[in-house]
């Protein structure tokens, strides 16, 4: 008999719900995290009195019943919406692309005229099926639209040219002909009011964890602990990149506290000028308003091109990136003791709702074989 059933490797949304729904149905775990804090990505340190989203903007956001109702265990929620700007050349526009913007764009101020307008500029357009990002973003909001506030934004966060990118990155961009600034088209949103770290911990609760734990350093002895693995680091990391890197691209968070009460007078801000190196400014009290917040805290986010050491932000589902998965995916159902979960272990973009979804799926799996 071993001491634990699962080893949950990794606390963030995809571990944490692991691991909670197994303690509700009498299963042991134990997690462990090589940071020292809980929450992955979503992690959120306070900073004069601000929560601070410390890997980027974390704006939770479902469809899913089961989903909300399960965080609002463990949290209260604001009811934060989210609505973007964007600058381009000192102008600053709504996003996602709705009247607001378009008005801006173009002065009109009906959908008829703004439909009329994107109809134009779309008409001379060749393709009738798009084959890359610049072809699908003019076929869906005109040529204006794409070079002012698509294309360079695209091209830093990529750091390619938008021909060169596939036209599914942008096809569930919103696009509406309404004055309605919500970036989400989803039923509920919010920020959990103590913080996102808070939240997990909270689900955690009474669940063995250990943090400044790195699964590899003593591999040897965390497998003989547990009689199943739950894997949420990075799946080629886990077979010794046998089969070579799976690659990302990553971002350089800068961080500043202002001595001023309030910078840009929204949560996040894209700039979508290529010159201009970052891609948005993120002003984390306006995510979570509270009482005496003198001062602000800003975060510029800086893309950068993956290299082996940097943190792993957002998997590059290209052909070579997609086959080389399937081999890893492969490979690990030779294992059928280590079960390979979250945005690293299955090389998947997933928004934290859905990470939650995926470890529920999972979980039901393991309980119902
Ligand atoms: C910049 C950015 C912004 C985002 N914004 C949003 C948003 O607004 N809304 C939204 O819903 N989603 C957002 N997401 C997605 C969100 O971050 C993911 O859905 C979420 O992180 C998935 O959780 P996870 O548990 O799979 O991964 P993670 O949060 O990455 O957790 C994996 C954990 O495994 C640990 N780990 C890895 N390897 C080891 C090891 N060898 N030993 C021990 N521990 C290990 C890591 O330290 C980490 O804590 C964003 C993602 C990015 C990159």
């Amino acid at each position: 008999m071993r001491q634990y059933d699962y080893l949950v490797v990794g606390a963030g949304f995809f571990g944490a719900t692991f691991a909670k729904i197994m303690q509700e149905n009498e299963k042991k775990c134990l997690v462990i995290d090589k940071n020292d804090f809980v929450g992955g990505l979503s992690f959120t340190q306070t900073i004069e009195n601000i929560d601070v989203h410390r890997f980027g903007a974390h704006i939770f956001h479902t469809s899913s019943e089961e989903v909300w109702s399960f965080v609002n265990r463990f949290a209260r929620f604001n009811s934060f919406i989210n609505s973007p700007m964007a600058i381009y050349k000192d102008k600053v526009y709504n996003l996602p692309f709705n009247m607001n913007t378009f008005s801006k764009m173009w002065d009109v101020t009906t959908p008829e005229q703004a439909k009329k307008i994107i109809m134009e500029q779309t008409k001379n357009s060749t393709s009738t099926k798009p084959e890359n990002l610049e072809e699908q973003a003019i076929s869906m909001v005109g040529k204006d639209i794409y070079e002012i506030l698509i294309k360079g934004y695209t091209e830093k966060q990529w750091g390619v040219d938008a021909k060169d990118l596939p036209a599914f990155i942008i096809k569930r961009l919103p696009v509406r002909f309404t004055y309605n600034n919500n970036y989400f088209n989803d039923k509920y949103q919010g920020i959990p009011i103590e913080g996102y770290t808070n939240l997990i911990q909270s689900m955690l609760e009474g669940i063995d964890l250990q943090l400044n734990a790195n699964y590899f350093d003593q591999k040897e002895y965390y497998d003989q602990m547990a009689e199943k693995i739950v894997f949420t680091g990075p799946i080629d990391q886990y077979f010794g990149f046998c089969y070579g890197y799976l690659e990302y691209r990553s971002l350089d968070f800068i961080t500043e506290v202002l001595d001023i009460e309030n910078f840009q007078g929204n949560a996040v801000i894209n700039y979508t000028e290529r010159n201009i190196p970052y891609t948005r400014i993120i002003e984390h009290k306006f995510f979570n308003p509270k009482p005496n917040q003198t001062k602000t805290v800003i975060t510029k986010e800086y893309p950068l091109a993956y290299e082996k050491d940097l943190p792993p932000y957002y998997p590059i589902n290209n052909q070579r990136n997609n086959e080389l998965y399937e081999k890893y995916y492969t490979l690990s159902r030779t294992i059928p003791t280590v079960l390979f979960g979250g945005r690293l272990g299955e090389y998947k973009y997933y928004n934290m709702d859905q990470a939650i979804e995926q470890a529920m799926q999972l979980a039901r799996q393991e309980l119902n074989p």
